[in-house]
């Protein structure tokens, strides 16, 4: 797969850029910022050559509730796959790392727009709420976001989607460093992330299927797209906790329900799930190359669409 290297663009004024050691480099004149640059600018080349063609940027922000430093990552690239069957990183890039105070567990959604007055009180109603207190402290930033957005009444999408990346926080694929995170419990939030993102990718899907009924074959491609995804990801996650029967039953019926795509290329991938549940397969596996150049012909396509709606993809 060939990765493609953008230039990173200057950081936000509220961001703090910080010396490869982890010292803060001062951002007071105009030569030190721009020494300061420089130097990431060199690191991040660096680690771009590091992480198959990705630009990493660390950035700091503040918690707007105690003033906390809270530390996130920048990622740059275009239209990256990653290979990986749970869709880990599968999406177009930049991608900002959601970062997470340590004293209150807010997870930092909105690192460029300051919250208005009324967002905040809104905020800290949310952060001092029972639920928070006992379901995100001490979870993963993506996890606490889930939390977070479910006593917001987001989407149904926009929640599965935020637990889904949670789940690769906790999917151990690196044990060590999981369990230097979130010592002992690593596994057990995996499972709770995945189920979260289950439980509001059947939502989806219930609601795509009704868009399907209604519409039949014009239903546009992103609806084809969000519809596979709801009922892909389930059978994945369901795999990967052990659940051999739940997953093949889901698999089975997504196949069914998905006759009408039967050439998508995600349905490879369905059908490669099927493979792995009947030998019993619980581990990471990647997807075929034949899918990952079909998926990297669609992102390419969907870029394209995206621009000429002037959306940012
Ligand atoms: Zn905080």
């Amino acid at each position: 797969m060939k990765f493609e290297i953008l230039c990173s663009k200057k950081a936000t004024k509220r961001t703090t850029i910080l010396h490869p050691s982890g010292q803060h480099v001062p951002n007071t004149t105009r030569i030190l910022a721009m020494k300061s640059k420089l130097l990431v600018f060199f690191t991040t080349v660096l680690i771009a050559f590091l992480h198959m063609g990705l630009i990493i940027d660390r950035v700091i922000y503040t918690c707007p509730f105690d003033g906390t430093e809270i530390v996130s990552y920048e990622i740059r690239s275009r239209l990256v796959c990653e290979t990986e069957l749970d869709m880990g990183l599968s999406h177009a890039m930049p991608w900002r790392y959601v970062g997470q105070c340590e004293v209150c567990s807010f997870p930092m959604y909105q690192p460029d727009e300051p919250f208005t007055p009324e967002e905040i009180e809104q905020l800290k109603v949310y952060l001092a709420s029972e639920r928070f207190q006992k379901e995100a402290r001490g979870k993963s930033s993506y996890f606490a976001l889930g939390v977070l957005m479910e006593l917001q009444g987001e989407s149904a999408e926009n929640i599965a989607g935020v637990y889904l990346k949670a789940s690769w926080q906790y999917s151990g694929r690196d044990p060590e460093y999981m369990t230097q995170l979130y010592p002992n419990t690593f596994r057990r939030d995996y499972r709770e992330a995945a189920r979260r993102a289950m439980t509001f990718y059947d939502v989806v899907a219930t609601e795509l299927a009704a868009v399907k009924q209604s519409q039949g074959d014009k239903m546009s491609e992103e609806d084809v797209w969000r519809y596979i995804v709801a009922l892909y990801l389930p059978v994945e996650l369901s795999r990967r906790m052990g659940k051999f029967d739940e997953a093949s039953q889901r698999a089975e019926r997504a196949i069914q329900l998905l006759s009408d795509f039967s050439d998508h290329f995600l349905l490879d991938a369905m059908r490669y799930q099927v493979k792995l549940i009947a030998a019993k397969d619980a581990s990471q596996h990647d997807f075929d190359e034949d899918t990952v150049r079909k998926w990297e012909l669609w992102l390419e396509k969907q870029r394209k669409k995206a621009e000429e709606r002037g959306d940012i993809f």
